[in-house]
């Protein structure tokens, strides 16, 4: 399956809740997502049957990673049961899936053995800080540093490597824990990846001047720790690696705003309702779960499928940079990413 630039369909992200304990400030802002915010109820969800349904007919058309996010992807019940559905599907040359999950880190710790016993490949961790106060700031649940980071260690006895690390930087907030964070994950077995503040959604507030760009996340630790670049593990890869000079492991940039990597994006989005969104910025996304429940048959949303990723002509972040002249996100209202999945 090829879009309309030539991008094929590889990934899968399923957003299996809308619902997290945490309110990230970049993300769940707790003025807009407070007591009084309605949550989708459990008969709006897709269930594990139909979530499996449309990734095996995804994978029949090239998708061969799929993962789990939301929300905060732990707190569904039963996400293990799940996870091994998803582990018996076969690509068509008859390869098992890269099941993978991002996840807070919150409760992991309790759930690494099942998770990893159902199928489950890998996780990615979101970790915005070492220091306490700032963390719990970010959180802005006053969830400590000390439980995420022993969810790290479980998880990774667990075998659920290689283990990335998803700090996203805003500016004023977490920037100066920048060398901290690449000091006390460098020649760990974690993977730390610094992630540019996206304007994704409609409530997060973003304004340029909150983003730390990539390039200065790199000037900033390779003055103390010195940094080489590495080429890519695989076309389309939207990390940049850096290693450093001493071999003592690399970190990574995603630099969504300053340098879009739209022209490789093969990902597609499940939100936790069942609607396909071709792209992260999309406002609308096409209803999959009403055909479901409507009685179509795999073929008939295999075809539906199909079409809307060969219209495909999503480039969001590219046209951001280009049309605006300076970045700035654009007024149009858009889908919040713990809906859509990160
Ligand atoms: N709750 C899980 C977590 O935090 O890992 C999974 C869902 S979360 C939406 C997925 C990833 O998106 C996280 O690493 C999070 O830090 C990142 N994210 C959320 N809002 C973002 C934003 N505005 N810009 C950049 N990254 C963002
Ligand atoms: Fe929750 Fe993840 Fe969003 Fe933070 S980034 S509020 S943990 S969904
Ligand atoms: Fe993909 Fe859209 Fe992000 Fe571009 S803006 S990389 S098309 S999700």
């Amino acid at each position: 399956m090829i879009d309309q630039f030539q991008r094929p369909l590889h990934d899968l992200r399923i957003s299996v809740t809308d619902r997290c304990n945490f309110r990230c400030v970049y993300c769940m802002p707790k003025e807009v997502f407070g007591k009084d915010f309605a949550f989708m109820e459990r008969d709006e969800l897709l269930s594990f049957e139909e979530m499996t349904r449309l990734a095996r007919i995804s994978v029949a058309h090239g998708v061969e990673k799929i993962r789990l996010t939301g929300g905060e992807p732990l707190l569904r019940k039963g996400i293990e049961e799940l996870v091994a559905m998803l582990a018996e599907l076969r690509t068509p040359a008859g390869r098992p899936i890269d099941i993978a999950m991002t996840t807070n880190g919150s409760v992991l710790a309790l759930k690494a053995q099942a998770l990893k016993d159902a199928g489950l490949k890998r996780v990615t961790v979101s970790l915005d800080s070492l220091d306490d106060a700032t963390f719990r700031a970010m959180n802005d649940v006053k969830f400590p540093v000390s439980k995420v980071l022993n969810s790290l260690d479980v998880a990774h006895s667990a075998g659920l490597g290689p283990i990335k690390i998803n700090m996203v930087l805003k500016r004023g907030q977490n920037d100066q824990d920048i060398v901290a964070m690449a000091r006390h994950f460098k020649g760990t077995p974690y993977i730390l990846r610094f992630i540019e503040f996206m304007d994704v959604g409609s409530s997060n507030g973003w304004e340029m001047a909150d983003v730390v760009p990539s390039g200065e996340v790199v000037a900033r630790i390779n003055a103390e720790l010195p940094l080489e670049e590495v080429a890519p593990n695989y076309n389309g890869e939207t990390s940049r690696r850096w290693r450093y000079r001493d071999g003592e492991g690399e970190i990574g940039v995603i630099s969504s705003v300053t340098q879009s990597f739209c022209h490789s994006c093969s990902r597609a989005r499940v939100s936790t309702d069942g609607k396909l969104f071709t792209c992260l910025f999309a406002t609308e996304g096409h209803d999959l779960r009403a055909l479901m429940r409507g009685g179509s048959t795999d073929e008939q949303l295999a075809a539906v499928m199909t079409q809307i990723w060969r219209e495909r002509t999503d480039r969001y972040s590219e046209l951001r940079s280009a049309e605006t002249g300076r970045l700035r996100a654009s007024a149009k209202k858009r889908i919040e990413m713990s809906y859509i999945g990160g």
